[in-house]
């Protein structure tokens, strides 16, 4: 399998402790970069960055809630202690309840759109001055095959998935001048503890039907690709999105 070089640098992993984001900490870490563990959970931030020391690499474990400005901040400064900050793949997100528009709770909403949206805003605005100060890096945000098509039922995160795309294409206009990429990627129905939380077994084989390859994907196809666009192997490839979804977007 192709490994893409990240040594000589740090990467903050938001919702590390988990999933896609535990995929994406441990290949990038294997991958040489040193990583901010980054969760909202401290037993699970701490399990990965075992994980990963345990393997040879390097991480520090960070927790705090994403969608405080703080945090963010905090993130930033605790790559920069570990290796120039040149990756950030901002990944952590919630799915909110099932549930039409008409019913859906406000706060809930509320708190999705904080969590999936706005978080990563808040995750750029800190990131992209960081990395521009080091000549450049690459930002990838964890998007959706739901940024590109709706869903019943989950209206909130398909809108913020779907807003995400355009705020990475803009975020990759602004800065691609100054070495900072920025790509979105969108994952099919991936099998993860957020899919098999809110999702009973019939309806995950439904899903799993609407895939081109009649199956779920794994968080380590996700992350696979996202090695691939941090890495020096992608260095003309910004502003775009990536869908990583067992062909469910193709028809
Ligand atoms: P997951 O297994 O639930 O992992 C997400 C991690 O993020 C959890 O450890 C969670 O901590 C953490 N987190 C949640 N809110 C946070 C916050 N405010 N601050 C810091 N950490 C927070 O989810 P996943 O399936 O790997 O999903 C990861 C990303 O991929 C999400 O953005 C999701 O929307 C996206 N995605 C997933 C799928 C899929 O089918 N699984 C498909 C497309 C896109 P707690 O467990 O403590 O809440």
């Amino acid at each position: 399998m192709a490994t893409y070089d990240v040594s000589d640098r740090s990467a903050i992993v938001t919702g590390a402790g988990s999933g896609i984001g535990r995929a994406v900490a441990t290949l990038l870490a294997a991958n040489g970069a040193a990583v901010v563990v980054s969760d909202l959970d401290a037993t699970a931030a701490d399990a990965v960055t075992a994980e990963i020391t345990a393997a040879g690499g390097r991480a520090t474990a960070l927790v705090g809630d994403v969608s405080d400005p703080e945090v963010v901040d905090r993130l930033v400064a605790a790559a920069e202690e570990l290796a120039p900050l040149r990756i950030a793949v901002n990944n952590a997100g919630i799915g909110g309840p099932a549930v039409p528009v008409g019913d859906y709770p406000l706060d809930a909403w509320r708190r999705v759109i904080e969590v999936d949206l706005n978080a990563v805003f808040y995750a750029l605005r800190a990131q992209v001055p960081a990395m521009a100060a080091h000549g450049g890096g690459a930002i990838v945000t964890m998007a959706s095959v739901l940024g590109s098509v709706g869903i019943a039922h989950s209206s909130a995160y398909v809108t913020a998935k779907h807003a995400l795309v355009g705020l990475t294409k803009t975020a990759a206009l602004e800065y691609g001048a100054q070495g900072v990429r920025v790509t979105a990627v969108g994952p099919g129905f991936i099998s993860t503890p957020l899919l098999e939380a809110n999702l009973d077994a019939a309806t995950q084989q439904a899903l799993a039907d609407k895939h081109a390859t009649g199956r779920l994907g794994t968080s380590e196809e996700v992350a696979a690709l996202v090695a691939f666009l941090v890495s020096d192997a992608a260095t003309f490839v910004t502003g775009s999105y990536h869908l990583v979804d067992g062909g469910y977007a193709a028809q």
